[in-house]
């Protein structure tokens, strides 16, 4: 039978170990097992790997553990505005939405815009309203606060004024969710959802919603979903770039991701990470910072899950 994969990340904005209680490390691990657990029932089943991965991120987008819907970051006006991004590898179909306010699952939202719409990329309140019309849930802003997401504002607004800013840890910052996924009948999909920046201003908009920047896929290649400074991932089109150098330069997925983490973005002294899979399912989550929530299910059925340096092998799922 052909392989089928998933990987997913929580973004590479992770905090020390001692920062958080084993107890809120347990439960971020077992959402992230979550995550992969529902896409594996998609593709185990002969599902598409565009469900896999929007199932992948709907869990995480949930989960107040991550950046990205409920538990997303706050704007400077303390109030939260969304991206998110899917892509068909089989297709080059995709769909974003940014700066959202109201849509529960932003990632639900860019798929509704990449079947049900003729645009790419809808924005702001006109893409609340279609995802209202689409019949996806709608909440108020504060739905997606929790009390982690303001002491993490305060800390960076007061660290602003001190003027100490460049020592605010990447967790203080930013995260992400994203997934990747292989199906059975070799397509592959990738999305992307996030929060974007803590305290950054009304109207920014990172590499998430960036089709090329934060999400690409290309069935053949590879599937990529990118966490770190958008800024810097839009300038250097870095999902893109991994899907590129596989293809022009005949690089590996695991040379072509850890040029991009350890060499390309490095570069620009920022914090970074990608899941990305390739079209045989192996399936590489490289970062630069202290850690990166992320897991993965390779063709072999075996769970991994992660946030620091040591990956766990958390089960073994059968193949159906
Ligand atoms: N890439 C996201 C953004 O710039 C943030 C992150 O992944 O940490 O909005």
């Amino acid at each position: 039978m052909p392989p089928i994969a998933i990987g997913i990340h929580g973004g590479c904005g992770t905090l020390a170990r001692e920062l958080q209680s084993e107890a809120d490390w347990a439960e971020t691990r077992a959402h992230l097992e979550k995550s992969l657990r529902a896409a594996w029932a998609v593709l185990a089943s002969g599902g598409p790997a565009l469900d896999a991965v929007e199932a992948a991120v709907v869990v995480m987008e949930d989960s107040p553990h991550f950046n990205a819907g409920y538990g997303a970051a706050l704007t400077e006006a303390e109030d939260h505005e969304l991206d998110a991004s899917i892509m068909d590898g089989a297709t080059l179909a995709a769909g974003a939405v940014c700066a959202v306010r109201r849509i529960r699952n932003p990632v639900s939202a860019a798929r509704a815009v990449m079947e049900r719409s003729d645009c790419l990329l809808i924005a702001g309140d006109a893409a609340d309203r279609f995802a209202e019309r689409s019949g996806l849930a709608v909440v108020d802003n504060a739905y997606f606060t929790t009390e982690r997401r303001r002491q993490a504002l305060a800390s960076l607004k007061a660290r602003k004024q001190r003027g100490t800013i460049a020592l605010a840890s990447e967790a203080e910052k930013h995260g992400t969710v994203g997934a990747v996924a292989l199906d059975r009948n070799g397509n592959l999909a990738a999305a992307t959802s996030t929060g974007g920046f803590n305290n950054k201003p009304q109207g920014r908009v990172g590499d998430t919603p960036v089709i090329g920047a934060g999400t690409y896929a290309r069935n053949g290649l590879c599937a990529v979903s990118c966490t770190g400074q958008g800024e810097i991932f839009i300038r250097r089109v870095a999902a893109y770039d991994v899907a590129a150098r596989m293809h022009y330069a005949g690089q590996t997925l695991d040379q072509a991701t850890a040029a991009l983490v350890f060499d390309v973005l490095a570069s620009h002294k920022i914090g970074a990470g990608m899941v990305a899979v390739d079209a045989a399912g192996h399936v590489r989550a490289p970062f630069n910072t202290l850690g990166m929530a992320r897991g993965w299910i390779e063709n072999d059925g075996v769970v991994h899950v992660a946030t620091h340096q040591d990956a766990i092998k958390a089960a073994q799922l059968e193949r159906a």
